[in-house]
């Protein structure tokens, strides 16, 4: 929700995904080589015409980045980088480009200063470039060359659709906005909206064909509209309703409350300050895989020990729900090979992937269970289809750390699938804890993909069955004797929140952004209000 003011900035989506990948020898060696240094000869003088052209218009100050852009394509250590990972490792172009670049970006994204982390940005951006020229590419897509590439900052983001993984590659710092062409409300990029508190609109499709970079864009997430190219009138009309809104701006932190648990949902141990800041009583659900997702690797057990010890100690005691890598579907990672399936939300993935992948499973069980020493962990098994899916899971996980000294481990189930809601009873007697997974659960209980902008008018919970289905979870934790909690977008919804509390929900998961108007409420609520 929100409305804002702004440029577009097109976030690059996928075009550089299905790169040509291919191995040289003899004198195919000696022809990548070539193209290389062409591409980088092509590149630097098509930015020195952008460099001029900028200093023309703009002024010498704004056209300097070029210059910077320049240097780098020069440098020696970056250049050798290239041709020697296609000599050694007799790769492409294309792959040899890619790695470097993606070798110099990361390394200089893990320097603290904000300088740098700029100068990062500016990597990316020529990798891109040299991939266009390779793959003769329309570079259209780039902020039309003009304007340095922001990859979002100060801008309404605009994509076809953002995927987890784009989002940890995007620097979400400072958007305005997102618009997407695909996808839902409970999307990833809509989750991540939220979790920003910036405003977004998705399922705009054919929008991208009206717009370019340093359009003009109205985004009205009240109203799930966009404005193109607003008039003087309308452009008005929004600045009025942000300084209104500025002017009745609720004190930002609430109090947690008696009787009502408001815990946060994060991604990583970057976010677990916010959450401290607004006073979670506990994380709620840390979706581990986005670790994975942000290092574009595994990690390695002594790793994962580090960043969950850092998640338990900053939070002092409160509980933690680390959720087991959820991967597959919507959260892919592009590094693990994973035969393409015609259907993935209905196949590998969550606690399946997990049993199929013994070693990624054993080595996040040991980190977890390492990390138990000093603070009980909360383990949350995702996408649980039955209890016996769910025993075996236990199981294994209790075997790989059978060596280790531990703390206190509890195992919960995250209700996300129709069949296990169904069987909450048997699950609820053997699991420790129990989260209910909304976003998930909505989507295969009404077969309505959460991420298909053509169905969202169907992805909604104004049906009674829904609220049979959770007010029976609720019931079933309640005769069982087990905590259960809602960590689904719906448990932000301040639609939505008043009837989670009336069917018995006094513990939610929610983006710490969310956490004092979902109080509010709660006190309401507690109080006898409406
Ligand atoms: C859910 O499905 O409701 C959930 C919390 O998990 P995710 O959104 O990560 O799939
Ligand atoms: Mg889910």
């Amino acid at each position: 929700e929100g409305i804002v003011l702004g440029r577009v900035c097109l976030f690059n989506e996928n075009r550089h995904s299905n790169l040509p990948i291919y191995k040289v020898e003899g004198s195919g060696v000696e022809k990548e080589h070539r193209r290389v240094d062409r591409a980088l000869k092509v590149t630097t003088e098509r930015l020195e015409e952008i460099r001029a052209d900028v200093e023309k218009t703009l002024g010498k100050a704004e056209s300097e980045i070029f210059n910077a852009q320049k240097m780098i394509l020069a440098d020696q250590s970056v250049v050798k980088k290239i041709h020697d990972l296609i000599d050694r490792e007799n790769v492409n172009a294309e792959t040899a480009i890619s790695r470097a670049f993606d070798y110099f970006e990361n390394a200089i994204r893990k320097l603290s200063q904000e300088h740098f982390k700029e100068r990062a940005s500016d990597i990316a951006e020529l990798k891109g470039r040299l991939l266009d020229f390779l793959g003769n590419m329309k570079p259209s897509l780039q902020c039309a060359g003009l304007e340095h590439c922001q990859k979002g900052k100060h801008r309404i983001v605009v994509a076809d659709e953002l995927t987890p993984s784009m989002t940890v590659e995007l620097d979400i710092s400072d958007v305005k906005g997102f618009v997407t062409e695909k996808g839902g409300k409970n999307s990833h990029g809509a989750i991540l909206a939220r979790s920003l508190g910036v405003p977004a609109v998705s399922g705009l499709s054919g929008l991208r064909e009206i717009i370019g970079c340093g359009t003009e864009l109205i985004v009205d997430g009240y109203k799930g509209e966009v404005i193109v190219w607003p008039s003087e009138d309308r452009k008005k009309n929004v600045q009025d309703i942000l300084l209104r809104k500025k002017k009745h701006k609720h004190t930002e932190m609430v109090a947690p409350i008696e009787g009502f648990s408001v815990m946060a949902n994060i991604n990583s141990f970057a976010d677990v300050a916010e959450a401290l800041e607004m006073q979670a009583e506990g994380i709620g659900l840390y979706r581990t895989e986005m670790d994975l997702i942000a290092n574009s690797r595994l990690l390695s057990e002594d790793e994962l020990y580090e960043k969950y010890t850092a998640v338990l100690k900053a939070m002092e005691g409160e509980i933690v729900f680390f959720r087991l890598f959820d991967i597959g579907s919507d959260k892919v990672l592009p590094f693990l090979e994973i035969q393409k399936e015609q259907n993935p939300a209905l196949g590998w993935r969550g606690l399946r992937l997990l049993l199929g992948k013994k070693d990624l499973f054993a080595t996040q069980a040991r980190a977890l269970a390492r990390a138990s020493v000093n603070s009980p962990v909360w383990v949350l098994y995702p996408m649980v289809v039955d209890l016996e899916q769910f025993l075996a899971a236990r199981r294994f996980f209790m075997e790989q750390i059978a060596d280790l000294k531990i703390g206190e481990i509890k195992h919960g189930v995250l209700f996300e699938v129709p069949s296990a809601c169904l069987a909450a009873d048997e699950l609820m007697k053997y699991a420790d804890f129990a989260s209910i997974g909304t976003n998930d659960l909505i989507q295969y209980m009404f077969a309505v993909d959460r991420d298909n902008e053509l169905v969202a008018y169907d992805y909604h919970v104004e049906r009674p069955v829904f609220w049979e289905l959770m007010a029976n979870l609720v019931q079933v934790a309640k005769h069982r004797g087990k905590m259960i909690s809602v960590c689904g977008e719906m448990a932000g919804d301040v639609e939505q929140i008043g009837k989670l509390y009336d069917i018995g929900i006094r513990r939610v998961s929610v983006s710490a952004r969310r956490i004092p108007e979902i109080r509010r409420i709660g006190a309401k609520k507690i109080k006898g209000g409406k």
